[in-house]
């Protein structure tokens, strides 16, 4: 046995006759096999001599060629088990191997694995009968790993397919049994639903065409704007671009298509639809629960005049019959004196005593109305513990009709675990009527879509309990602020000027303060009256 590089002699069973071609056809032979990468070995027919392997052979098979001089079929150990029956060198019919061309493991000292293709050509002589076999070996390790790594990310994108489209499926089953759930909701609820964009109505529920009289395919043409204005809306009309925190949950009187009225209970919100900026306009129909509601606040207002009336009776005739007195005595005085100047009978000590005694009367007049106010409010008082939400919840109520005509909205914002306070219910809701009917009075005067009254009760750092009634009138002109809670001081054509003075005499009968907090003109008005929190020495 011998390696045919070392000797440079080729096998004289290959070389051609010729001895100079076959020696350049050797030198040939050798260069190719000597640079090339592949594996070249040429071995004896039956397998038992290796006559030739080229170097290459020692980088892929990490083996030395030596070994496989020794052992022709040494280089098979390096062979991965599962791929050793690949091999057949004892058989005469397939040479070597079981295919012409295969590829399979190596497993080197390091336990790394490597593949390589082989290819097997048998070499027959003269008369067809085999005498060599010759081979060529390719590692092929790169291109199976570039295979495999192309296989593995296949599969990881099939993975991610089927897994996304397994998402996209049960998404799409959510969203047809979230869309199912919402027609259902929105087809049965007799709310009627619109929702509107751009001014124009891109949809509306059952219940909103049913109050319309549209059809679905004449949403577009429904303008709600001029819809619910031009019907008789009473209070803020709901405009896209109103606030809509202040003319959130109104009623509205509708005339529907047939002509008749219904009073609805319409909330407006910004909502994204179908990734649009759109406004959802709900309305319910409350016309039933709402006339109700007006006939027993009637009643009731009705009983309240009656009360509020004698209680201003008494008050009045009490103060006439008082105050005639020393008003009587004022016109004797000033009579006098008439009298005297007309003579020219007046002096100087006369008249000083005169003027004096007008004074001294009209203080007394002043004191006797001052004790009539307390006493009108001291006469009925009732002590108890009364929740100050409820009493303006009742105010509220009272005067929701005045609110109505005069389109004004009125919020309350009430604190919530509002401590009571210790007092009279009906007088204190005379007090808080009385501040708001003042509110609602001032704001009518103002645009639509400033007015707004809003009542709002908190407790204050140091335990008490606080109301403010704010409004968006006009305020106080400082002239009047001065002496606001006066008696007979008004502004208003027809005003009494009683209310503001009655409302402080009954605070003040609760132990509680008043105040104008907010004067400024044109910023609009708050009024503030706080309360001792009941237990907090209220008597
Ligand atoms: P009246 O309402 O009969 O005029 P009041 O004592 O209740 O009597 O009110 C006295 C005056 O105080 C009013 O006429 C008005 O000028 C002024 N006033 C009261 N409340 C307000 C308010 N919220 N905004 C502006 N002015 C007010």
């Amino acid at each position: 046995m011998s390696d045919l590089s070392d000797s440079q002699k080729p096998d004289p069973s290959l070389a051609p006759d010729n001895a100079i071609a076959r020696s350049e056809a050797a030198a040939l032979f050798h260069l190719i096999a000597e640079n090339v990468q592949q594996v070249f070995f040429l071995m004896s027919a039956d397998c038992r001599q290796m006559l030739y392997m080229s170097p290459a052979f020692e980088r892929v098979w990490q083996m030395p060629r030596e070994a496989v001089y020794r052992d022709a079929l040494c280089w098979l150990e390096r062979i991965h088990p599962d791929d050793l029956w690949l091999f057949d060198p004892t058989s005469g019919d397939a040479p070597l191997a079981r295919t012409p061309e295969h590829e399979c493991r190596l497993v080197m000292s390091d336990g790394a694995t490597r593949w390589v293709r082989m290819q097997t050509i048998p070499i027959t002589d003269a008369s067809g009968a085999l005498s060599r076999v010759a081979g060529i070996l390719s590692d092929v390790t790169e291109r199976r790993e570039h295979e495999a790594d192309l296989a593995r990310s296949r599969d990881e994108a099939e993975a991610q397919v089927r897994h996304r489209t397994r998402e996209l499926l049960a998404a799409n089953e959510d969203l047809l049994a979230s869309e199912a759930r919402f027609r259902t909701l929105t087809e049965t609820v007799p709310v009627a639903i619109f929702i509107q964009h751009r001014a124009q109505v891109i949809y509306a529920n059952p219940a909103a065409c049913r109050l319309t009289g549209a059809t679905t395919d004449q949403l577009p043409m429904i303008d709600l704007g001029a819809l619910l204005t031009s019907h008789g809306v009473r209070g803020p009309a709901p405009n896209a671009g109103d606030d809509l925190d202040t003319a959130h949950g109104i009623d509205v009187e509708f005339v529907r298509p047939d002509g008749e009225s219904r009073v609805l209970h319409v909330n407006r919100s910004r909502v994204t639809f179908e990734h649009r900026d759109c406004l959802l306009l709900t309305a319910i129909d409350v016309t039933g629960p709402r006339r109700a509601e007006r006939a027993l606040r009637e009643h009731q207002a009705s009983v309240a005049r009656v009360a509020h009336l004698s209680t201003l009776e008494g008050f009045a005739s009490s103060v006439s019959h008082e105050l005639n007195q020393p008003l009587s005595a004022i016109v004797s005085y000033a009579r006098a004196l008439q009298n005297r100047a007309e003579r020219g009978a007046i002096d100087g000590e006369f008249l000083r005593l005169g003027l004096d005694r007008v004074a001294g009367q009209a203080m007394r007049a002043g004191e006797l109305m001052r004790r009539m106010r307390n006493f009108v409010v001291r006469g009925e008082i009732q002590r108890r513990d009364v929740d100050l939400n409820a009493v303006a919840r009742e105010a509220s109520t009272s005067l929701a009709d005045l609110a109505l005509d005069r389109g004004v909205a009125v919020s309350l914002t009430l604190g919530a675990a509002l401590p009571a306070v210790t007092g009279d219910p009906l007088h204190l809701e005379i007090a808080v009527s009385n501040l708001m009917k003042n509110a609602i009075e001032a704001v009518a005067e103002t645009p639509r879509y400033e007015r707004v009254v809003r009542v709002v009760t908190t407790v204050t750092a140091d335990g008490r309990v606080r109301l403010d009634v704010r409004d968006t009138g006009p305020g106080v002109p400082a002239h009047v602020a001065v002496s606001l809670f006066d008696p007979l001081v008004s502004t208003k054509h027809g005003g009494m000027g009683v209310g503001l003075a009655i409302t402080r005499s009954i605070v003040e009968a609760h132990r509680g303060t008043i105040a104008l907090v907010a004067p400024a003109t044109n910023d609009g008005a708050v009024f503030r009256i706080e309360l001792p929190a009941a237990g907090g020495g209220a008597s």
